[in-house]
């Protein structure tokens, strides 16, 4: 019987948003709008000590910059709550006792000395490391006396025998021999329960359908498919995604470089970029159409399409595609995603951004072609707001110009002059002045390498008059002046 679609994510707030978890949230999600189902966001926050509220506002916060919704969760709540797993111990407690009575689950006196030697036998025989089931075959009344009595137990599950078959959506039927899983621990010494446990508990609280997450989790997955049996509930179907691999082909880690989203996010990628790399990492649209909106990603994701080997991290793609998303978006959309990162290096405060909006635009929209990342513009403009006598100049710039050297470019400024008191109409501007070179039967480069060095300091770039016009009429007549006298002062230091 097909049940309502019900996913969720279950990331542990200990940490920045890892790029394995953006993209398991992007594909659950993805599989509940396009099944009509519901998307659930449940914080699991079973590990105290390193669980922050900081780094779950940093999920929370992330996840929703880049657009990825959720109908349930702490922030929002729904008909399943709570949606923190700290705050559902009770019914944790209660599935603990169940199990207890059914026989499902016992408790474990050993201490941790008798565990150590335990496993220090095991390694020096070579076996595998496993509980030996001492304390499965207790007394439930003797286990429940010593209980009372205050002496300190865990809460095992009793691994049935057999074997559990697991019909992964991605990965096909994976059979696991029961023998070789531990009786596992569910509640520890402390009161703690661990992972396995809770997350069934809340699953089937949850009624989840579709349990969708990283390959990583697939060793769990015989624990708990024993346990839904165990507690009477009905297992959710399993997708294991394909392992995300760095360039050495290991699980993607630190050591490979930038892992969390928001360095992404500070290096200025844009989401839609971001979000179609993630769809590429185990799944294709048609194994040639690499950049495709997320609506229809949505559209035509399946999980049978999700692939089983692991996906490679391609940096330079990743680039890629950010320039491609760059330069797709609309002029003010541009500068809108520019403009925190050119305030961030001091070009211009928001009141700044917001007068002259029209004026950084512009500027923005002339860089368009030369960036990948929002974060390279202010690199690229930043000549526009040196002072008009300490323009930095690259080298490449300084070097063509020097070989053209500033005597067309000192006659140039006279004939400028008095064209520019009414401020730079660039059109015109460029017309007027290419017929001025033409006159002197001079090539344009003559001119334009020292005029783009005394402006921008810059080889290449935006269009000449754009740049003049950007400038203002004062600040281009005084730059030229400035590279006059530069490029004559070390002229004569050659000599
Ligand atoms: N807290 C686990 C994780 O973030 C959840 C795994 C699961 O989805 O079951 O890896």
């Amino acid at each position: 019987m097909p049940r309502p679609v019900r996913v969720r994510i279950a990331p542990s707030p200990t940490g920045t948003i890892h790029l394995g978890l953006a993209r398991t949230a992007l594909f659950n999600w993805a599989f509940a709008r396009r099944s009509g189902g519901r998307f659930v966001l449940r914080i699991e926050d079973t590990d105290r000590e390193r669980s922050t509220s900081e780094s779950e506002q940093e999920i929370i916060e992330g996840l929703s910059w880049l657009g990825i919704e959720w109908d349930e969760g702490p922030d929002r709540g729904g008909p399943f709550g709570p949606y923190r797993q700290s705050e559902r111990i009770e019914s944790h407690r209660e599935a603990a006792r169940t199990l207890l009575e059914a026989g499902r689950a016992y408790r474990c006196f050993c201490t941790p000395k008798r565990l150590a030697e335990l496993r220090e036998g095991q390694q020096a025989r070579k076996e595998t490391a496993a509980y030996d089931r001492r304390c499965r075959a207790l007394d439930p009344a003797e286990a429940a006396a010593r209980a009372d009595a205050g002496e300190p137990f865990a809460l095992r599950f009793a691994v049935p025998p057999g074997e559990t078959r697991v019909d992964d959506l991605v990965r096909g039927e994976v059979v696991f021999q029961n023998v070789d899983i531990d009786d596992w621990i569910m509640v520890r010494g402390d009161g703690n329960p661990t992972y396995n446990f809770v997350v069934v508990c809340d699953d089937a609280a949850m009624e989840i359908s579709h349990v969708v997450r990283g390959e990583e989790h697939l060793v769990n997955t015989p624990k708990q498919v024993q346990l839904f049996a165990a507690l009477d509930s009905r297992p959710p179907r399993f997708a294991h995604l394909p392992l995300m691999l760095g360039g050495d082909r290991k699980k993607l880690s630190k050591r490979a470089g930038d892992v969390s989203l928001e360095d992404y996010r500070a290096k200025g990628y844009p989401t839609g970029a971001i979000l179609n790399f993630l769809a590429l990492q185990g799944w294709a649209l048609d194994g040639e159409t690499e950049v495709f909106s997320t609506r229809r990603f949505v559209e035509a994701f399946r999980l049978e399409d999700v692939s089983k080997g692991g996906a490679v991290f391609d940096a330079d793609k990743f680039r890629w595609l950010a320039g491609e998303y760059l330069r797709a978006e609309s002029p003010a959309d541009l500068a809108g995603h520019c403009a925190p990162f050119a305030a961030a290096a001091g070009l211009l405060d928001e009141r700044q951004l917001t007068e002259r909006a029209e004026w950084f635009e512009a500027v923005v929209a002339g860089e368009r072609e030369r960036i990948s990342l929002y974060s390279e513009l202010p690199d690229r403009i930043a000549y526009l707001f040196a002072a008009d006598d300490a323009v930095a100049w690259e080298a490449k710039a300084e070097k063509n110009a020097r070989k053209q050297g500033g005597a067309l470019l000192a006659e140039y400024l006279e004939w400028l002059r008095p064209r520019l008191t009414g401020g730079v109409d660039a059109p015109a501007l460029r017309e007027a002045t290419r017929a001025w070179i033409a006159e002197r039967g001079a090539a344009f480069g003559v001119l334009f390498q020292p005029l783009r060095c005394a402006l921008a300091g810059k080889a290449g770039g935006p269009d000449l008059f754009d740049i003049m016009a950007w400038l203002g009429g004062e600040a281009c007549l005084r730059r030229i002046a400035v590279a006059i006298e530069r490029l004559a002062a070390v002229r004569e230091g050659e000599r």
